[in-house]
C-alpha cells in the first residue's frame, strides 16, 4: 500500500517535470518576444479587501493516460479520464497555519475529495456491439457522462447538465454526421439531447456527440488530444454541474462563502469550444441570483501553470538588475485585448483575443509572498464581457481574489495554488495501479470477443 509521502514524492517528481516544460518554452520564445521596455504597461497596486475570506474552497482539476492493452488486436489502447473536486476547509487550514510545522496528514483532513472517472477506448479497442473503435468511442462517452452523479442526494446526472448547455449550442449550423468517415455519410444536422437516430443514415447518435471529440479520435496511433479535450471538457462541466446542485437545493444564496479554483484557463478549446459560450451564458444566469441575494459575484479562478502567458510574466518581471523585478508585491495587471495581441500572441486580427474559446479574461499577480501567478476570472456580467480595458471597477470581486491567492498560494510548491496542488494529487493517476485496472476494464469492455 502506498502510504502519503510516496504519493507527495510522485507529485514533486510532476512537478519538476512541469517546470522543465515551462523551461524550454521560455527558452524559445524569449528571444522572439524580445521588446522594448516602453511596451509595457506598469504594474498595479492591488486593491485592499475587508470582506471574510470564503469559509470553503473547491478546486477542479483532471488528469488522463493511456494505456496499451492486450486485447488480441495490435496497438490496442485504452484511456482512462479523471476529473477530481477537493473541497477545502479554509478555516481549519487557517488554524493549522498558525501551528508550523504543519502535519501533512492532519492538512489532508481538510480536504474531501471525490472524483469523476471513466474508461474510454482508444484505438483498436471495440466494443461488442459496433462495428470500429470510434463508435465506440462515442457510445462510451455518451455512456460515462449519463452514468455520472456526483452528490448522493441530488441524483443529476452529468449528462443533465451538459445537455442545459447544449441548449444554449446556436443551431444555425448543423454538424457533420459521425458516421462520415466510417461509412461514407455526408449528411449534416443538429445533434439533440439524449440518444436518437441520425436524419441521415438512421445510426445511433448521442448527444455528447455535439462535443465532436470523436472528430480528433484516431483508429491507428495514439489518442492523448481526444483523452485531453474529454479531461477539459469534464472540468469545465462539472463547475456547471457543481452550482447547479447548488441552486437545486436552494443555498446559492451560501455561495459566497466558497470559492472555485479551475485548473488552466477559463475556456474551452478544440471541436468542442462552443461550450464556452454555453458556460459563460449559464455562469451569467447563475451570477445574477447570486448577486439578488447577496449582492456579491461568484468567485471563480482559473489557474494557468505554463504556456505563454505564465513565460510571459516570467520575461516581464526580470529587470537588467540581478534579483531585481518589475513587478512589486501584492501588484497586478489585467490583459487588456490589444496588449495580448501585441506582446503575447501576434494578431492583427479585429477580432477579441478569445472571442470564441473564453469565458473569462486573464491577469499577472504578483502575491504577498512574492509568487507570479496567471489567473483568470470568468464574465459574470454584460459589461465583465469585454478585455478592452485594463480596469478592474466592473470586477467586485477581485480584490478578494488577490487576497485569497495571497493566503492559497502554496509554500511547498513554487507558484502554484494549495488547493489546485490538492485536486492535482487526487486526479493524478498512478501508473502502476492504473495499468492493472485498464487492463481489466479494457477486458471487460471487450467483452467475449
Ligand atoms: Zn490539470
Ligand atoms: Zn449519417
Amino acid at each position: 500500500m502506498p502510504y502519503e509521502g510516496e504519493f507527495a514524492r510522485y507529485r514533486s517528481l510532476r512537478r519538476i517535470a512541469d517546470a522543465e516544460q515551462v523551461q524550454k518554452l521560455l527558452n524559445r520564445s524569449r528571444i522572439a518576444n524580445k521588446h522594448p521596455i516602453e511596451l509595457l504597461t506598469e504594474p498595479c497596486e492591488a486593491p485592499l479587501c475587508c470582506d471574510p475570506m470564503p469559509a470553503y474552497i473547491l478546486a477542479i482539476d483532471g488528469s488522463y493516460q493511456e494505456v496499451d492493452v492486450q486485447t488480441g488486436y495490435p496497438g490496442a489502447k485504452v484511456g482512462y479520464v479523471t476529473v477530481a473536486s477537493v473541497l477545502l476547509d479554509l478555516a481549519k487550514i487557517t488554524e493549522l497555519d498558525e501551528q508550523r510545522p504543519v502535519d501533512p496528514r492532519e492538512f489532508r483532513k481538510t480536504e474531501q475529495a471525490d472524483t469523476i472517472d471513466a474508461a474510454l477506448p482508444g484505438s483498436n479497442v471495440v466494443t461488442i456491439s459496433h462495428t470500429n473503435a470510434r463508435e465506440s468511442f462515442r457510445q462510451q462517452l455518451f455512456e460515462s457522462f449519463h452514468d455520472t452523479m456526483f452528490d448522493d442526494d441530488n441524483h443529476t446526472r452529468l449528462l443533465s447538465t451538459y445537455e442545459s448547455l447544449l441548449a444554449h449550442k446556436p443551431t444555425s449550423r448543423g454538424q457533420e454526421c459521425p458516421y462520415r468517415e466510417s461509412h461514407g455519410c455526408d449528411g449534416n444536422f443538429i445533434v439533440a439531447a439524449g440518444c436518437s437516430s441520425t436524419p441521415c443514415c438512421g445510426r445511433p447518435v448521442y448527444s455528447t456527440d455535439a462535443l465532436r471529440i470523436h472528430e480528433r479520435f484516431n483508429d491507428v496511433g495514439t489518442n492523448g488530444e481526444a483523452f485531453g479535450l474529454v479531461m477539459q471538457v469534464w472540468e469545465r462541466i462539472l463547475m456547471i454541474h457543481l452550482l447547479q446542485c447548488f441552486e437545486r437545493q436552494g443555498i446559492l444564496g451560501k455561495i459566497s462563502r466558497l470559492g472555485f479554483f479551475m485548473d488552466g484557463p477559463l475556456a474551452q478549446f478544440g471541436p468542442p469550444a462552443w461550450l464556452s459560450r454555453a458556460i459563460s451564458i449559464e455562469l451569467m444566469r447563475l451570477n445574477r441570483e447570486v448577486r439578488e441575494e447577496t449582492q456579491r459575484d461568484l468567485l471563480i479562478v482559473g489557474i494557468e501553470k505554463s504556456g505563454n502567458f505564465v513565460s510571459h510574466f516570467e520575461e516581464i518581471d526580470t529587470t537588467e538588475e540581478p534579483g531585481e523585478q518589475r513587478f512589486p508585491r501584492r501588484s497586478y495587471q489585467l490583459l487588456t485585448d490589444s496588449y495580448i495581441k501585441r506582446r503575447i500572441i501576434f494578431s492583427e486580427s479585429e477580432k477579441q483575443f478569445g472571442a470564441d474559446t473564453y469565458f473569462g479574461r486573464k491577469f499577472f499577480y504578483k502575491t504577498a509572498c512574492g509568487a507570479r501567478i496567471v489567473a483568470n476570472m470568468p464574465f459574470l456580467t454584460e459589461e465583465q464581457d469585454t478585455i478592452a480595458t485594463g480596469s478592474i471597477d466592473q470586477y467586485p470581486e477581485f480584490a478578494l481574489i488577490c487576497k485569497l491567492l495571497d493566503k492559497l498560494v502554496s509554500s511547498r510548491f513554487e507558484n502554484a495554488v494549495s488547493p489546485l496542488v490538492a485536486a492535482h494529487s487526487h486526479a493524478a493517476i498512478p501508473l502502476h495501479l492504473g495499468t492493472k485496472v485498464l487492463k481489466r476494464l479494457a477486458n471487460a469492455l471487450m467483452g467475449d470477443r
